[in-house]
């Protein structure tokens, strides 16, 4: 750290994005990444993209917008696009927590919330989850402050339901519940038909996971339009160009793919059966996932010794190791052929340690 860093920064941790190695090829389940690549149409539309990139691009997005708002049933007005859902979370944190409003979320749960909350010096409590890592609603009912929930969570994939999450909604209209649906495609329900009836509700998804463009960065949030004007604030005084040109276009094309899009999500539904099937087969226990991603443990091997023998033989998963977790590792759901791959590995490392 220089002797110039801030003083509000100084005791900053940030977050920790899972490995991205570049020396050797790895099965890599542990960014909950897709296995597949972006639609062809989102490809397309990209590169044309290309050449128009000495021009900033739309700082409204009006065509991407409309499309999001059309496929998630609610008006223009009720969507912002954001770099990533990232951004989106960042911006209600900066726009609804403050010294009176804490931040309030799981204690395991996405680990930027934490770090969005110390960036912008707002006080916040972590809840426990119970001892099956289910969200006890009424513990946020029962405080004050800005809730923030995943759902499904990470990286458990737990999900609440959808009228879980209105009784919370509903509980307090005074405050503001965000919700991060990052990975709702994968099986569950969304919440965004409540942004209609509730104007303290905030539903953000992602394209990064279930449509195959995490390194595109795009994001969005729908609420009430009255929200959505606050969140167009913090981003005017930000970066009004937060999605650019060529990601604008390839979100357009992923939409437009419907069928790409349900194809891919069905298939990560289909290899995470298989997945959960075949470690449950091997004497794992697993959370109840709904997400691109399962969470299993078992007591033949630790968590961290299980991550360090799949690394050295080229399979990357996601290790925690935050003491009430550390005995599991989170794994994404690639393509059916590096699942079986996975399993066999693990096999083949279970019979070893005999
Ligand atoms: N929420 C959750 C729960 C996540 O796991 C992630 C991905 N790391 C995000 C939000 C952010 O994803 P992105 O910024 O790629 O949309």
């Amino acid at each position: 750290m220089s002797k110039f860093f801030s003083e509000k920064y100084k005791n900053l941790t940030p977050y920790v994005p899972g490995e991205q190695p570049k020396e050797r090829e790895y099965i890599k389940l542990n960014t909950n990444e897709s296995p597949f690549p972006p639609s062809e149409s989102a490809i397309k539309l990209s590169c044309e993209q290309a050449e128009k990139l000495y021009l900033y691009p739309d700082p409204d997005c009006k065509e991407l917008t409309a499309a999001v708002a059309n496929i998630n049933g609610v008006e223009f007005d009720n969507v912002i696009l954001t770099n990533g859902s990232d951004e989106v979370l960042n911006f209600a944190f900066m726009a609804y927590c403050d010294k009176n409003t804490p931040a309030i979320f799981p204690n395991i749960s996405y680990g930027f919330y934490k770090v969005f909350a110390e960036i912008n010096g707002v006080p916040y409590e972590e809840i426990p989850l119970r001892s099956d890592f289910t969200i006890d609603v009424d513990e946020y009912i029962n405080r004050k402050g800005t809730v923030f929930i995943a759902n499904p969570n990470a990286p458990t994939g737990i999900a609440l339901t959808v009228s879980e999450i209105e009784r919370l909604v509903k509980s307090d209209r005074n405050r503001i519940v965000v919700i991060d649906e990052a990975y709702v495609d994968f099986g569950w329900e969304s919440a965004v038909p409540l942004t209609n009836k509730y104007d303290n509700l905030i539903v953000t998804q992602t394209f990064s996971k279930s449509r195959s463009m995490a390194g595109a960065r795009l994001g969005f949030g729908i609420a009430d339009k009255s929200i959505i004007n606050d969140l167009i604030t913090i981003k005017y005084s930000t970066n009004p160009y937060n999605v650019n040109r060529m990601t604008a276009a390839a979100g357009l094309g992923a939409i437009n793919d419907k069928k790409y899009f349900s194809d891919n999500c069905k298939k990560i539904i289909e290899n995470r059966e298989y997945t959960v099937k075949s470690l449950k087969d091997l004497g794992f226990t697993l959370t109840n996932s709904y997400a691109n991603f399962v969470f299993a443990k078992t007591d033949k091997i630790s968590g961290k010794d299980l991550y360090l023998k799949l690394k050295e033989r080229g399979v990357l998963v996601r290790h925690f190791d935050k003491p009430e977790i550390k005995e599991y590792n989170r794994i994404t759901i690639g393509s059916f052929e590096q699942m079986q791959k996975f399993i066999n590995i693990v096999r083949d490392i279970l019979e070893e340690i005999k």
